[in-house]
């Protein structure tokens, strides 16, 4: 079965918007997702923005009052120029170094390289003339510039980073420096305190790329080389900026990451080369409860998604087999119509009310208006009152008893004919419920032709065809009623019989045919001679039998002689020939005792005739208790 196309356009139109809702909703999804993504790349690069700046911080403070702490004791050891570092001087290197945490070491070294002032005493005479840090500050000697040595190892074996200031002459000349080992291990605590997470590290960088610290520490990393082409550090120095965020694949050590780096070099302490600090996660560890979170919502758009399309299906199918169902019943229902419109009978339903709410076409031309225009109507809109009232009073039958019903009605149409109608109904009941009747429905059949038809038939079964008398069977069953009214009421009655004379010889000599004209012309004669309250028969061949109620003997008798005149001067013209004159003979009897019957009767005018005929034909006789009257 083919679905008519706009079943086809609906059904395509709620997959194409399930379709676009699934796919709103994945955007949406997707979107929530990305934004998410972004929230969290925004708010961890904030993160670790911070971290470096609390580290920074920290340093700058450190830095600086190192840097003050340089200048004080390069002024109090110029104050003794000339001769040895004093005990004094030597004290007050001991007692910063003791207060101020970020410090390891504070040396004074003179223009040659050699220590000449040192918190730890042990040292003060050794040689520090190779050292780079001394080297950089004796190559371009600077009152003002805060000396930022790379990491190097100290005598003690410690991993280092020297900040210095230079000890200038008068005449501008290179007097030595005052340098300050900075303490890693008070880094190490300040850097593992800002780590929030397992997964993060941080690291302090000579601003020439050289790896100072990390945290936590590996080994193997101490001292390489991070101002490697496109590397983070390359990338951040770069920049000009002094905080930038990277993500990606880190240089040193192939991690994938996301770094904050911050560069340390504040203005006021003129450093000549900056501190880089990173501070950094790891990018998977990061993202992992985001990427669970984002699988989740996957997970369950892809389920519902799937329990969407699925029930969709199921919903398309069940509806399209309905809809199959449905065509069906139409077609089914569109047959059944068709049927019932070819049907010459007209077929109906009405509900409760008594209204139209079904015809079948030939119901329809009869009554002349459409289907619509049929339902709701009343009978009274199509039949005159008496036959509307005739088939209302039906239908309560039918309606309030839920009887069968099947009945003649009559109707007279406003032409002034009348049809007759054979109106079979029954009713309908709502749904299968036996005792809710919710209409009716009717055959109706028109049967004024064969009523009529019938009518004739019955007729023609007590006629003579020749005569258009009463046949001998039907004269007889009136007779008898006739005769027992009679008797009932004990009136007179009487009989004749009559025979023509000569008929054979008449037959003879004209035909059978002429015979047959002159039957009918005396049933004509008859007619025309009697009463019409009187009975006539033809009971023989050419043998008629007459009843006469109410009628004593003598006026009978006088009643057959005019009769018996009558035919005798009634001609008969054949086709071709002359008009032919024929005679007849009649009997006549009376009934005289109440308890005779029409055999004796029709007996005795039967003899009556017999001497009739026997006395020369032509002729009266009547027989009367056995006597004979000649009339
Ligand atoms: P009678 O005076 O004694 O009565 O002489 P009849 O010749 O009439 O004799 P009968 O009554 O016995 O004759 C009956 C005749 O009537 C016989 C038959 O030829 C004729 N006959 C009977 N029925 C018909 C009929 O239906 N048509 C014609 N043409 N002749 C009929
Ligand atoms: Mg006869
Ligand atoms: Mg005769």
């Amino acid at each position: 079965m083919v679905l008519p196309k706009n079943k086809l356009h609906s059904s395509a139109a709620r997959w194409l918007i399930l379709w676009m809702v699934l796919l709103c909703l994945s955007g949406l999804i997707l979107f929530d997702i990305y934004l998410e993504h972004d929230r969290l790349e925004a708010r961890e690069q904030d993160r670790l923005l911070v971290q470096t700046r609390v580290i920074a911080e920290n340093m700058e403070s450190r830095l600086a009052s190192t840097n003050l702490a340089l200048e004080s004791i390069r002024d109090q050891y110029l104050g003794v120029r000339g001769g040895a570092p004093t005990a004094e001087l030597e004290s007050h290197l001991r007692l910063l170094v003791r207060v101020m945490p970020g410090l390891r070491t504070l040396n004074i070294i003179d223009a040659q390289g050699r220590l000449r002032a040192s918190n730890r005493s042990e040292l003060i005479g050794t040689d520090l003339s190779h050292r780079e840090y001394f080297q950089q500050a004796k190559a371009r000697p600077d009152r003002e510039t805060l000396y930022v040595s790379r990491p190097f190892e100290t005598l003690l074996g410690v991993y280092a980073i020297n900040v210095s200031r230079a000890i200038v002459g008068p005449r501008g000349e290179f007097a030595g420096l005052v340098t300050a080992t900075l303490n890693p291990d008070y880094f190490r605590s300040l850097m593992s305190s800002v780590l929030y997470t397992p997964d993060m590290w941080d690291a302090v960088a000579h601003g020439d790329g050289t790896l100072f610290l990390m945290q936590p520490e590996r080994e193997q990393l101490r001292g390489s080389n991070l101002a490697q082409p496109g590397s983070f550090f390359t990338q951040h120095r770069q920049s000009g900026l002094t905080a930038t965020v990277t993500s990606g694949k880190i240089y040193s050590t192939g991690e994938m990451r996301m770094m904050a780096q911050r560069t340390v070099q504040p203005a006021v302490l003129k450093m000549d080369q900056p501190l880089v600090i990173a501070v950094s996660r790891d990018l998977e560890a990061l993202y992992r409860p985001w990427r669970q979170n984002a699988l989740f919502q996957l997970s369950v758009l892809v389920i519902f998604s799937t329990v969407s399309l699925l029930g969709m299906r199921a919903y398309q199918r069940h509806r399209s087999r309905l809809e199959r169902l449905a065509a069906q019943a139409r077609e089914q229902v569109e047959r059944f119509n068709v049927a019932l419109d070819r049907i010459p009978t007209y077929i109906y339903m009405k509900d409760r009310e008594r209204r139209y709410v079904y015809a079948n076409k030939p119901t329809l031309e009869l009554f002349g208006c459409t289907a619509e225009e049929l339902v709701g109507s009343p009978d009274t809109r199509f039949f005159p009152p008496e036959a509307a009232a005739r088939l209302h009073e039906i239908d309560s039958r039918v309606l309030d008893q839920g009887a069968d019903s099947a009945e003649e009605v009559v109707v007279d149409t406003p032409d002034g004919k009348r049809r007759v109608y054979w109106e079979i109904k029954t009713p309908i009941y709502e749904g299968g419920d036996r005792s809710r009747i919710w209409g009716l429905c009717g055959i109706s059949t028109d049967i004024t032709e064969r009523k009529a038809l019938e009518e004739r038939f019955e007729q023609q079964a007590h006629l003579d065809y020749l005569t258009g008398l009463y046949n001998r069977r039907h004269f007889m069953e009136q007779g008898e009623t006739e005769l027992s009214r009679a008797q009932r009421h004990g009136r007179a009655l009487s009989i004749f019989m009559l025979d023509i004379d000569h008929f054979k010889q008449f037959n003879d000599t004209y035909g059978h045919k002429a015979g047959d004209q002159v039957l009918q012309k005396l049933a004509e004669v008859m007619r025309g001679t009697l009463r019409t309250v009187d009975i006539l028969g033809r009971v023989g061949g050419e043998e008629f039998a007459v009843l006469l109620p109410e009628t004593e003997l003598a006026e009978a008798v006088e009643v057959a002689e005019r009769l018996r005149l009558a035919v005798e001067q009634t001609a008969v013209v054949f086709e071709a020939g002359l008009p032919q004159h024929f005679t007849v003979s009649i009997g006549v009897t009376t009934q005289r005792k109440m308890e005779t019957n029409l055999d004796i009767l029709l007996s005795e005018a039967d003899r009556a005739l017999y001497r009739a005929k026997e006395a020369g034909r032509n002729r009266v006789d009547a027989t009367t208790d056995g006597a004979v009257v000649d009339a």
